[in-house]
Order: C-alpha cells, then sequence, then structure tokens
C-alpha cells in the first residue's frame, strides 16, 4: 500500500516572513487526520529551509530543497550540498525540475549525480521527469520520459531506487492551467511503473510513489488521485496558499 503524499514547491517566490507565515498556517490547518494518511512536504527556496524547518519542528510536514550539488564540500561557489540541506533540516530534494532542465539547462548526466549524492548524503530524491509540448505532439513521450528515468537513476543500486519519489511532471502543464488530463496522466504514470518494473522489479515498481505536477488545484486533486498509478501531487503555484494546498492535502487523504 503506497501512502499518499503531497509535496508543494515554493519556486522562488515568499520571503522570510511570508515563508513561515504560510508554514504555520499549513501545519495548524485541520491536518489532524490527513496529516495521518499522507506525507506532506513544503520545498521552500534554500535561504528560508532553516526558518520554515523551525517554525515546522512540531508538525508532521516535512521540508525539502528544490536542488542540491553533488560534490560533498570544496571549492563550489554558490552550490549547496546533501550534508548541508540535511543540517538546515531537509528530508527531500527536488531533482531535474522542469525549470532546471529547461531554463538553467541542467542535463540527464547532471541530475543523475544530483539523485546520487541525495541518496548518499540521507536525503530522500524526488526526480522529476516529463516531456515538452513538442515531445507529445511528436508522440515522443514514452521515449523522453525513459531516458529520463534510465539515465536519472543510472547507477543506483534498487535500495537506493527504493529511496526515489518519481513525479510525472508534463512540461506543458506546468505553470499553465493546462492540467492533464486524469487518463493522461495515469497513462505515463502507469507506464513509469512498467518501466520500473523491467528496469528493478515488480515489487520495488508496486512500492515506488509516483507523483503527478502540473497545474494542480483543489478542484482538480481528487480525480488525478483517483487513479490507480497516481500516488500523490507535486504543487507549485497552488502550494503558495495555505487554503488550497490544505484542500488539496485533504483530497489526497
Ligand atoms: C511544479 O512547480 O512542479 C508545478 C507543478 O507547478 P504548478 O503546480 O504551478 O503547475
Amino acid at each position: 500500500m503506497r501512502k499518499p503524499f503531497v509535496a508543494g514547491n515554493w519556486k522562488m517566490n515568499m520571503d522570510g516572513q511570508s515563508g513561515v507565515a504560510l508554514a504555520q498556517a499549513i501545519a495548524s490547518g485541520s491536518l489532524q487526520q490527513a496529516s495521518r494518511k499522507v506525507t506532506v512536504a513544503v520545498c521552500p527556496p534554500f535561504v528560508y529551509l532553516q526558518s520554515v524547518a523551525r517554525a515546522l519542528s512540531a508538525s508532521s510536514i516535512a521540508v525539502g530543497a528544490q536542488d542540491l550539488y553533488f560534490g560533498s564540500k570544496g571549492a563550489f561557489t554558490g552550490e549547496v550540498s546533501a550534508s548541508m540541506l540535511k543540517d538546515v533540516g531537509c528530508a527531500y530534494v527536488l531533482c531535474g525540475h522542469s525549470e532546471r532542465r529547461h531554463v538553467i539547462g541542467e542535463t540527464d548526466e547532471l541530475i543523475n549525480k544530483k539523485v546520487a549524492a541525495a541518496v548518499v548524503g540521507g536525503l530522500l530524491p524526488i526526480l522529476c521527469v516529463g516531456e515538452l509540448l513538442a515531445e507529445r505532439d511528436a508522440s515522443k513521450t514514452e521515449q523522453v520520459v525513459t531516458r529520463q528515468m534510465k539515465e536519472g537513476l543510472s547507477g543506483l543500486s534498487d535500495e537506493k531506487v527504493a529511496a526515489v519519489t518519481i513525479a510525472y511532471e508534463p512540461v506543458w502543464a506546468i505553470g499553465t492551467g493546462r492540467t492533464a488530463t486524469p487518463q493522461q496522466a495515469q497513462e505515463v504514470h502507469n507506464f513509469i511503473r512498467n518501466l520500473l518494473a523491467e528496469m528493478y522489479d515488480t515489487p520495488l515498481a508496486e512500492s515506488s510513489r509516483i507523483l503527478y505536477g502540473g497545474s494542480v488545484k483543489p478542484d482538480n486533486a481528487a480525480d488525478l488521485m483517483g487513479q490507480q498509478d497516481i500516488d500523490g501531487l507535486l504543487v507549485g503555484g497552488a502550494s503558495l496558499k495555505a487554503d488550497d494546498f490544505l484542500a488539496i492535502i485533504q483530497a489526497a487523504a
């Protein structure tokens, strides 16, 4: 049985005060029942991780980073390591978010190093995969997702892969208000689960959580969560409003 997982990606939003206030509002929302049934995490910008982690310390809500560097320490100006993220209270880290792939220019090879460094450093990576609109239109979704999965997880033992959550985020649905239909998402989630079974084994595929991300809102969360292979949601815009995020968590429960 896979426990539902809802993660909020704050991207480059909020400031110190509003970030803590949002975290507190989420923690004090009517989550008592839902939080036992759903894993919840928020991913603020690096500079607010520590204050948000403190604000959430008495709650069951975990904190995740939006990125990391694969080196453990040294002359990597501007970068942040897995152990630093652990040190400020992170449990999770996003790897290969589409904005890092397509805006910042991260490659599958770099993302693979980040996923491996996260696991070795004791973090739980959320590996994001998903196709561009042109790739979907050219019927290349499965090809793109297969490459991102195989290269992103390359060289990792079964044990390490078991620590990874997958997030399927079609790029054309992120921040656009254009959500994949529950059927479109389910199709790709099922494809990813079968791919995991082929790459590893059925028990690992069956226990892996695969999140959907892309314009998730309170009014589409339940339909998406109703699909057999959708185990949770990675939420951008709607995670910046406590009421919306709480409603999404409720829908996942
Ligand atoms: C995201 O940032 O991963 C995301 C899915 O954003 P949005 O929910 O705003 O589309």
